[in-house]
């Protein structure tokens, strides 16, 4: 018996590994080298590259460096396939979905272990959470495809996609972008990242397996120059990438001006805050998942520990013992808890940042420094007493280091959290609701876990705020990503410049001071204000008579302007109905005024009375429809997992710039503003340059109906000029532009800087017509907050 006790006591777990023997025959088979799946076949290996096993240090693959002309070739075999399978019923569509979906998971344990040996994850994680989650991806969109044409009346599918993926969760990400654009009817050339180019090129085989059409799918590797190569390709309709925000702004710049749609999901340092009143036994587990699952090479891994300063002894008491617990090593064990980083130049990249922390003087805790001899490991590190100005609270620093900070009040936790460029994810943990609530309403990110974290499903959208990236993978708000409204795709207008001295409604720039004032004035923060250049410049009517003067803005002005606006945010904090009743007063006292605002149309654009009064008529119709959206966009609770309840609330973006264009001055400017401040952002317009003078009109409509100073500012001026303005501030969250090709391309080029959003369009749009929810969709960014019920 005795014996029995002694060895309970001294029990610790023995080795336990996977077998790796299945995936050892399959690289085996293909020593030679990998080609690329292009057209439903694979290509003969060419330029071939070494793939690592990082726990081992070993190379176990070869695979082909794709070149411009592999991308060529990939891009055309798509294009080719995407008419015949978007005019495939959505069942038929649905039945290949779901039959990946079924080969995924009949092929779940030789995608575990490959992509174990691959990227060096536990496979642990990769059997229970990667695969099973790509599985999922797949069903859950084989239900989409054959929903899609119901579900999103009005749009068509975008057409090829190129998709860019990291190497943090290969299969997974390959599953996030290829299952919603086939769902919703395009054709993908995906690019995996270079160190994990193996399950994407087994998932190639289960495409041959289940007889999906060739070219439906097609995956070429290589490296960044490969993506480069896809990024710049001309037929490409769309880009999907995931990665650094470095690598994202590259992007953005590269397909500014060229049409494609884009889809950015980015970098993080996203917070985790414990306060005072939280189980910090679960917060513990919470944060052992947070930061050490995959080696904390996690976009949205809480990396930044926030916790209130009475708990924080617990807690890191309680964490070092856990840390205690923790297992580095064989990946393929399936004991580990912590495995191999994906490659040498990450661990140096680690351990650079830990340096260059080191010479800060902080100090780190580690239960354990042992790590492996062989291959890539970094052993779990807490950092404690971390100014948020210090390196590692400010980088990402993608490895399994967590930073920890203390905070006093509810409110200091908020402006630590927001206190930095990225804006992923955060977990928030209190036993207090309403204090969960209220902290994740506040938090600027695009998913928050209340009680949890690294929540995934299909069904939830997944996504960043600010330097995170735009756009949303995962649920209806991910497929709308893949989808293009079909009356948006209309001409693109590149003959109209609407730039002064050139455009026949618009003479030089004159001195304010000369003569008496009749200038209208610009409109921020609620009041009339005179331009910085002290210029104005005559507005002409279509005989080239001046019809009026308005005021030439500058770039000073702008900045004023975004300063008014982001002092009014709390409108975004308004009740939706108190928000409606702002509009519906901004409609009616449009109507009050109706024919002052025809005759000046008509005045100064040449309309006919018939047309200048439909004009205005129209503009108070959209007033009215906009004001009665304003409390009906919106947000849902998506059917993702047991005990949880997922809110996807629609929240506005903060402050946009709204550029508007010269075709229907007054409809167009109601048209973009008044959905736009119905979601709750706060605008910085600029009307129309030629015929600016039914914007300046407004203002006394904006005064009489009770819109909060600095909700809407008006600047007149160049527009194309004033544009570049807003695109480059760091202050405006999203820019809609209409306009020219020029200024569409500029805007979207300058905008890289904060990545913020952009609408640009250089199409001649009819807007008349043009109203709707996709203006509400592209008004607001999608937040998903994660709530677990249940004790
Ligand atoms: P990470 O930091 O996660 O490695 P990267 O942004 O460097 O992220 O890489 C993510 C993906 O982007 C990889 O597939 C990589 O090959 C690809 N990539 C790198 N540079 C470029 C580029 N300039 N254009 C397009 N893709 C690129």
């Amino acid at each position: 018996m005795g014996v029995i006790k002694d060895i309970l006591r001294t029990m610790d777990y023995g080795p336990s590994p996977e077998s790796s023997e299945h995936v050892g025959v399959w690289l085996e088979e293909h020593k030679a080298g990998f080609g690329h799946f292009i057209n439903g076949v694979f290509t003969k290996p060419s330029d071939l590259f070494d793939v690592f096993n990082p726990a081992r240090g070993e190379r176990i693959a070869r695979v082909s460096q794709g070149s411009p002309a592999d991308i060529d070739a990939a891009v055309a075999a798509a294009r080719k396939a995407q008419g015949k399978w978007a005019a495939l019923s959505g069942f038929e569509r649905s039945k290949h979905l779901y039959a990946l979906a079924r080969h995924v998971q009949k092929r779940e344990r030789f995608l575990s272990v490959l992509e174990t040996i691959d990227n060096g994850k536990p496979i642990r994680e990769s059997r229970d959470i990667d695969i099973p989650l790509a599985a999922r991806h797949f069903y859950h969109h084989a239900g989409w495809a054959s929903l899609i044409d119901s579900e999103f009346p009005g749009t068509k599918p975008v057409g090829v996609c190129g998709q860019i993926i990291p190497w943090n969760f290969p299969l997974l990400m390959l599953a996030w972008k290829i299952a919603p654009a086939l769902a919703a009817g395009n054709t993908v050339v995906l690019k995996p990242a270079e160190f994990t180019p193996l399950t994407a090129l087994a998932f190639a085989a289960i495409c041959v397996e289940t007889g999906l059409p060739p070219g439906v799918v097609n995956i070429v590797t290589g490296d960044g120059a490969t993506g480069a190569a896809l990024v710049a390709d001309a037929s490409v309709n769309k880009i999907a990438f995931t990665g650094s925000t470095e690598v994202g702004r590259t992007i953005r710049k590269a397909t500014a001006g060229s049409g494609k749609k884009l889809s950015l999901e980015l970098g993080g340092k996203s917070p985790f805050i414990v306060f005072e009143d939280a189980d910090l036994d679960s917060a513990v587990e919470g944060v052992v998942d947070a930061i050490w699952f995959n080696q904390g090479q996690v976009c949205c891994a809480g990396s930044r520990l926030l916790v209130a300063e009475g708990a924080a002894d617990a807690l890191y008491a309680k964490l070092r013992a856990r840390m205690a617990n923790l297992r580095v090593g064989d990946p393929l064990d399936k004991s580990t808890d912590v495995g191999a980083i994906v490659a040498p130049v990450q661990l140096e990249r680690i351990r650079r940042l830990m340096r260059q922390g080191e010479e800060e003087g902080l100090e780190f805790f580690r239960a354990d420094d042992s790590v492996p001899d062989r291959g890539c490991f970094y052993p779990p590190t807490l950092v404690t007493g971390v100014d948020p100005a210090s390196v590692l609270a400010r980088e990402e620093i993608f490895g399994p280091v967590l930073v920890a900070t203390t905070f006093r009040t509810p409110d200091e936790a908020v402006a630590l959290a927001n206190n930095t460029r990225y804006g992923l994810a955060a977990s928030v943990w209190t036993e207090n609701v309403n204090r969960a609530f209220e902290v994740a309403a506040r938090i600027k990110a695009g998913v928050v876990w209340i009680n949890s974290t690294n929540m995934f499903d299909a069904a939830a959208g997944f996504g960043g705020y600010r330097e995170s990236g735009f756009g949303r993978e995962g649920g209806r708000e991910g497929l709308s990503e893949y989808r293009i409204a079909d009356e948006l795709k209309s001409k693109p207008n590149s003959s109209r410049a609407p730039r002064l001295n050139a455009s026949p409604g618009v003479s030089p720039a004159r001195n304010l001071d000369e003569g008496p004032d009749r200038t209208a004035k610009l409109y921020i923060g609620g009041k009339q204000a005179r331009p910085d250049s002290g210029y104005s410049y005559a507005v002409l009517d279509p005989a080239g008579r001046e019809a009026g003067l308005a005021g030439l803005g500058n770039r000073k002005d702008i900045r004023n302007a975004v300063e008014a606006a982001a002092k009014a945010s709390s409108w975004g904090a308004a009740t939706a109905h108190n928000r409606a009743q702002v509009l519906y007063y901004v409609a009616e006292n449009l109507a009050a005024r109706q024919s002052e605002f025809a005759q000046r149309l008509s005045a100064t654009t040449g309309a006919s009375a018939r047309a200048a009064r439909a004009q205005v008529d129209a503009s108070i119709r959209r007033a009215f429809v906009y004001a009665g959206y304003a409390d009906k966009f919106d947000g849902a609770v998506h059917a993702t997992r047991s005990r949880f309840v997922t809110i996807a609330m629609n929240e506005p973006w903060g402050v946009m710039g709204v550029i508007c264009p010269d075709e229907a001055p007054l409809l167009a400017f109601v048209s973009l503003v008044m959905p736009a401040i119905a979601m709750g952002n706060c605008v910085v317009a600029v009307p129309s340059s030629s015929h600016p003078l039914s914007a300046t009109d407004f203002y006394s409509v904006l005064e009489t109906s009770d819109v909060p100073a600095g909700v809407v500012n008006i600047v007149t001026g160049e527009a194309n000029v004033l544009a570049k303005t807003l695109a480059e501030h760091d202050g405006v969250d999203a820019v809609w532009y209409a306009g020219d090709t020029d200024g569409a391309a500029r805007v979207e080029a300058l905008s890289a800087g904060n990545l913020k959003a952009t609408w640009a369009s250089a199409a001649t749009i009819d807007w008349a017509k043009t109203e709707g929810r996709e203006f509400l969709r592209r008004a607001t960014q999608v937040k998903n907050i994660w709530t677990p019920y249940g004790e």
